[in-house]
């Protein structure tokens, strides 16, 4: 697995720079765990740079263009990025550990992001009209909010990141954008797209950095109103905190433990594709992942037979060989996290299945099944991000929808079962913001994406990112000369 990578710098004001400092950090093999290359180490001499550059171009050349104009620019990002996804994916798996049959579907699904949002905000960024008798018309009206802030994890980098740059550029925002430390490469690559494009100067900015540097930089600086967050629970509280003085607007996409539900009716081939699926695609660090199973104990026995079966079968290997399954973990330090978990699952009773890892130095975790799980255990209760489910069995409705119910996190749930009353009702019992029935993880860009407990706040998605990426201004007009009280006269 060899790819040349250059040294990665900032992207600020349409240029290529090094960090202020002049520091670098260094971005590691998940494959080899060896250097692949320096990093431009942003702290808050950068971000202020970035955050200059953005403001200008803010209230000058982008926030002059008409909205044609400027979505013209989005589809171009999308024509090249469709025109780089032989070279980008690979470059994605190489840096994470993504296998590359899962990062192509990402690239392709990110040049996406940029063709859609530009054509929702063509065709439904409208306002509202409210006719009030005959005294008011009134109106609303979206604007863009100024200088956006996104911040994002490395699990899908070059899709995530897209997946808020396309809205926040689209309703007429600049950014500044500063990628997770352990993925930097694709960020970089997209730079070098928009550079191509040749979007005014200022509008999209990079800084790349540790989150508590050069992230708390973009959460305090005064002239970022809006952060986009995805990461870590903690992480998003402790951003929430820091924003709170100045009253910043955020949209947090945070962890989860999702349930995978199998009821005794449910079409169980179909059930264990979506389970395994689930569980260890994107090599198990998905927020969606399906990481508890709850199986009706009459079933059970079958069911996690055949899970066993599967798991044996599941191809481990180089993330850029296109028959593997899963890949190595992203980091070293991720890696030895998982495993402490393992570690953990044993000392708190379960049986660990194991499927296979190939002899590397990569960070690999085999596909694992924890047997005798129970909801109070850590494992089942926190949020492994491996590809590691914990198995449980339930005998009815209410128990399960219990279960399901008992952790702090509600990002995503699974049902399946033929009985479409109890399908329904399962669905709407299980607090959680996304729930598939008798479907794997699909989804339209068009609904509503995001968590509810401490998977987060607001969503993402389709016409409620207007919400979040514009200022809605209502404008109140009186169509005749109405009461109004006289003080004073
Ligand atoms: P993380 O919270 O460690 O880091 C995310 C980003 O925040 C990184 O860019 C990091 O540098 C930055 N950061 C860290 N501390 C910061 C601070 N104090 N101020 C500002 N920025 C800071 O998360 P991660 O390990 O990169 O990603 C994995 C997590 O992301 C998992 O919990 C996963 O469930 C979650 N995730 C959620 C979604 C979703 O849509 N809900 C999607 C993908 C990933």
């Amino acid at each position: 697995m060899k790819q040349a990578v250059k040294a990665v710098q900032h992207y600020i004001d349409g240029k290529f720079v090094d960090a202020d400092s002049q520091d670098v950090f260094e971005n590691i093999s998940p494959f080899t765990n060896e250097t692949i290359n320096v990093v431009a180490a942003g702290e808050r001499a950068d971000i202020d740079k970035a955050v200059k550059a953005a403001k200008k171009a803010f209230h000058g050349e982008w926030g002059k263009l008409k909205v044609r104009e400027r979505l013209a620019y989005i589809y171009k990002i999308a024509d090249v990025i469709d025109e780089h996804i032989d070279e980008i994916a690979p470059l994605e798996s190489f840096d994470t550990g993504l296998p590359i049959s899962q990062t192509k579907k990402m690239v392709s699904r990110a040049a996406y992001n940029f063709r859609f949002y530009a054509e929702m905000v063509a065709t439904r960024m409208v306002g509202e009209a409210y006719q009030v008798d005959d005294e008011f018309l009134n109106y609303t009206i979206h604007k863009p909010v100024g200088v956006a802030g996104l911040i994002t994890p490395w699990n899908a980098p070059f899709m995530l990141e897209t997946w808020k740059l396309a809205p926040a550029l689209a309703t007429g925002n600049t950014v500044v954008l500063k990628p997770a430390e352990w993925s930097p490469l694709t960020a970089h690559r997209l730079a070098e797209i928009i550079d191509k494009v040749g979007l005014p100067n200022g509008v999209f900015n990079i800084v790349h950095g540790y989150g508590e540097t050069a992230g708390a930089a973009l959460v305090a600086h005064p002239d970022v109103p809006l952060i986009s967050f995805t990461g870590e629970t903690t992480t998003g509280s402790e951003i929430m905190k820091n924003g709170a003085d100045q009253l910043k607007r955020f949209s947090m996409e945070l962890g989860g433990k999702s349930p995978i539900i199998v009821f005794e009716d449910a079409d169980v081939e179909r059930a264990l594709d979506a389970c395994t699926w689930g569980i260890f695609s994107f090599n198990g660090e998905r927020c969606t992942a399906n990481s508890r199973l709850y199986v009706h104990e009459s079933i059970a026995s079958t069911f996690i037979k055949r899970l066993k079966q599967r798991i044996a079968n599941i191809t481990v290997g180089d993330p850029l060989d296109v028959s593997t399954q899963v890949g190595p973990l992203i980091h070293q330090q991720h890696y030895e996290n998982v495993k402490h978990y393992l570690k953990i699952a044993e000392e708190e009773g379960c049986e660990v299945i194991s499927g296979n890892v190939p002899d590397s130095k990569g960070n690999y975790i085999p596909p694992t099944l924890l047997l005798h799980a129970r909801n109070d255990m850590r494992v089942v209760q926190e949020e492994i991000f491996g590809p590691v489910i914990a198995a449980m069995t339930f005998t009815d409705e209410a128990e399960v929808i219990e279960l399901a119910n008992d952790v702090r996190y509600g990002l995503a749930g699974y049902v399946w079962t033929k009985d479409i009353q109890r399908g329904h009702r399962v669905a709407q019992a299980i607090n959680s913001g996304m729930l598939w029935l008798n479907a794997q993880n699909v989804r339209d860009l068009r609904t509503p994406f995001g968590g509810s407990k401490h998977s987060g706040i607001g969503r993402e998605g389709g016409h409620y990112a207007f919400d979040f990426y514009t200022e809605t201004q209502i404008v109140h007009v009186a169509l005749k000369d109405h009461h109004i009280p006289q003080f004073g006269k």
